[in-house]
């Protein structure tokens, strides 16, 4: 018997993932997912790039964002508008 309780467990288990061509949509640090040739692995991919194709498995590779960091030079406090510092 098919149940809504059984879908959304099914659902919890589905990692949201981002495909070749995407927009990275937060920097960070992502687990990449070949077609079978290469094991997982991870890059560190900036926000507002594309992910790029893989060599081999071209477009089938999957992007799977494990840790977002903000690329430092897109970060307020130190790529942000110039404020007026006190020392103290
Ligand atoms: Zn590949």
């Amino acid at each position: 018997m098919y149940t809504a309780g059984g879908t959304v467990a099914v659902v919890s288990i589905v990692q949201k993932y981002y495909r070749v061509g995407d927009r990275v949509p937060t920097s960070g640090v992502y687990r990449v997912v070949h077609s079978g040739h290469r094991q997982k692995h991870s890059v560190i991919a900036v926000r507002g790039d594309v992910f790029p194709r893989c060599r081999f498995c071209k477009d089938a590779a999957v992007f799977i964002l494990v840790e977002s960091a903000p690329y430092i030079a897109h970060d307020l406090d130190f790529a942000g508008p110039s404020l007026e510092l006190q020392e103290g």
